[in-house]
């Protein structure tokens, strides 16, 4: 017998059959999930939500991911790297802004030089703010030894998307060497994990040659892996890149948004205690786009805090919004938008993820 949208949210429990089902949902449907995803995160986690002040200090990269903008590939992209000076001026502008998080997130690499300089700046970043922020971080694969130095000097959450949860799928998207390798990337969140990082993953959504059985099992690995964050957005094109070449197997982009966001709401549903952020690409396909995952499920927001004259060279993707703003008219017109989509910010708080508390019994 075929289970009912109403019967399947009814139960705590989720098969994979189950995910798939509320995957595959019609608008009626999709309502109904909405409405679940939007009692639940009021009910476990509230309605606040929390800043995490976004750094994207360079856009160096070895990698040669092939649905990235700033691949190393990519010689049309100017390279940029944000002075020390700079990065720690975001940090302050964070502060007092009453924030209480930052990001830093940049390209890959893992040269002796970057280790010791993301070390050094996370010691300073906790000096100048009387050792209060909080510092997220997001700079890829790296070796144990150095999640824990970066973890002992004052990071204490690191975001690493797996991309995606299945291999052959990571396989297409990524060349076939070991600077990209599924099981190192996997290895890499065990890591993190066991260092007592609040680990967070996620996922693109709508890449090609992917399928609505993939995304389930996607939604099933974060919850098998007990991860304690999520931020996961729709897949954005960008033509100077190799899997530019299957736009023609694409959905359309709203069909990807609202994937994106019924992901989102499964998710909330399936993983009630999480951080879910709503993610900048959300916004590159629809102006209100994370304060539509706000109301399905996401307790996060990102705010971009980068210095404006390097915005526009850290392009993921193509569309991406508010490049042209600096930090204040963001900060302004966000706190309007998100009081619009029913929740209030949370300041000077960290917001940890509550199942991370529970995870490490604290
Ligand atoms: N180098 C770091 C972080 C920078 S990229 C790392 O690998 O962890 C941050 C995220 O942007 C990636 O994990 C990826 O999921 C997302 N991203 C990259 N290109 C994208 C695109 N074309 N569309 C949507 N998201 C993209």
């Amino acid at each position: 017998m075929v289970k009912t949208i109403d019967e399947i949210l009814e139960q705590s429990h989720f098969s994979r059959e189950d995910v798939i089902q509320l995957l595959q949902t019609d608008i009626v449907g999709r309502n109904k999930i909405y409405t679940r995803a939007a009692q639940i995160k009021t009910q476990y986690v509230g309605n606040k939500v929390f800043y995490r002040g976004l750094v994207e200090f360079s856009n160096k990269c070895v990698k040669d991911c092939y649905y990235c903008g700033i691949r190393a590939g990519n010689s049309n992209t100017i390279r940029y790297d944000i002075s020390d000076e700079a990065i720690l001026y975001a940090v302050k502008y964070a502060y007092d802004n009453k924030y209480a998080s930052v990001v830093f997130q940049s390209g890959e690499r893992e040269d002796k030089a970057f280790i010791k300089r993301i070390t050094n700046l996370l010691h300073k970043s906790k000096e100048i703010t009387n050792n209060e922020i909080g510092i997220t971080i997001s700079l890829g694969e790296q070796t144990k030894e150095v999640y824990k130095e970066w973890f002992d000097a004052g990071a204490h959450r690191y975001l690493l998307r797996i991309e995606s949860s299945n291999k052959e799928l990571f396989e297409k998207i990524h060349p076939n060497n070991d600077r990209h390798s599924f099981e190192r990337r996997m290895q890499a969140l065990r890591d993190l994990q066991e260092i007592g990082y609040q680990t967070g993953t996620g996922v693109m959504i709508g890449l090609p040659f992917q399928t609505i059985e993939h995304l389930a099992d996607d939604l099933l690995f974060f919850r098998d892996f007990s991860i304690d964050m999520v931020g996961m957005g729709p897949y954005v094109e960008h033509s100077e890149t190799p899997l530019y070449q299957y736009k023609d197997l694409l959905l359309p982009q709203v069909e990807r948004f609202n994937l994106a966001l019924k992901m989102i709401a499964i998710l909330r549903i399936m993983m009630k205690d999480i951080n879910i952020a709503a993610a900048t690409a959300l916004q590159a396909i629809d102006k209100a786009g994370r304060e539509k995952a706000l109301k399905v499920g996401a307790n996060i927001i990102m705010p971009n805090i980068t210095p404006t004259e390097n915005r526009s060279n850290y392009l993921l993707y193509e569309n991406k919004p508010c490049i042209d703003e600096s930090a204040d008219d963001c900060s302004s017109c966000l706190e309007a938008r998100i009081s619009i989509a029913g929740d209030t910010v949370a300041y000077n708080e960290w917001g940890d993820s509550w199942h991370y508390k529970k995870r490490v019994n604290l």
